[in-house]
């Protein structure tokens, strides 16, 4: 009853040329093709130069960020009203690379404000948690989970909740090849759908998308995207190529 969907974060990669050409690549090789909700999400400075690429085809377009604020003085940033104009449907927010790179370290209030933010225009987010290595070795991921999705989603309503897509991520397996396993997985998405049931309905947990996001790949997407919690994913290096990121959609 949940459509798949997966989610290309492309992060700080590629030029204006390549990412276009990629762009172009999805679009010949998936529009029409298939029953999954797709979406990429390049450098801000490519989102233009990809929505003419994405065109009308089903291939939905996503930012990696956003500022929370009105137009003004924010040197550098952008706000939720820009990213609309650029034409993005999405904007993943709480990206774990945002929540501890040092000189970033953000904070669930921040990212409250930022979902807010989103909300308030109709821009859907992709809310990231996920926990450090540390922490899972110190059995808190429970806890560490809860509290990112009580603390980013400080007042949300049932009705917002309806555009909000979770992502859980753990740190440990983002970018390093290190996956979690189906069971590791399925076990922490169940508790993020519980803790939905709790915090807001029965109709919301059922509803909202689960992404897992880790060092998916096509030869391990389809034991992850068939546990009955994962209702996606979010993609990082293996987006970065046709072969590979039509590979997982193919697995999905
Ligand atoms: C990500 O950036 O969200 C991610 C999951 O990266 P990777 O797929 O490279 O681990």
């Amino acid at each position: 009853m949940r459509t798949q969907f997966i989610a290309g974060n492309w992060k700080m990669n590629l030029t204006q040329s390549s990412a276009a050409e990629l762009a172009a690549g999805l679009v010949s090789e998936l529009d029409g093709n298939t029953d999954v909700d797709v979406a990429i999400c390049p450098s801000f400075g490519f989102l233009a130069g990809v929505a003419e690429q994405l065109g009308s085809s089903h291939i939905a377009l996503g930012a990696q960020n956003l500022y929370p604020a009105e137009a003004g003085a924010y040197t550098g940033e952008l706000n939720a009203e820009m990213l609309l104009d650029l034409k993005c449907e999405y904007v993943i927010l709480g990206h774990s690379e945002r929540r501890h790179l040092p000189d970033l370290s953000e904070s669930n209030a921040f990212i409250n404000l930022k979902i807010k933010s989103a909300i308030s225009v109709g821009l859907k987010p992709i809310l990231c948690v996920g926990e450090l290595l540390e922490e899972r070795e110190a059995e808190r991921t429970t806890e560490v989970v809860e509290e990112q999705l009580e603390n980013s989603l400080t007042d949300i309503t049932a009705e917002q909740m309806d555009i909000i897509t979770i992502a859980y991520e753990p740190v440990w397996a983002i970018g390093t090849g290190e996956v979690a396993t189906p069971d590791q997985a399925e076990a922490v998405h169940g508790n993020i759908r519980q803790w939905l049931r709790t915090r807001f309905s029965d109709q919301i947990a059922d509803a909202t998308r689960i992404q897992y996001g880790g060092s998916v790949k096509p030869e391990n997407a389809r034991e992850l995207l068939i546990q009955p919690n994962i209702d996606g994913a979010l993609v990082g290096g293996a987006a970065l190529s046709v072969d590979s990121f039509t590979g997982i959609i193919e697995n999905a």
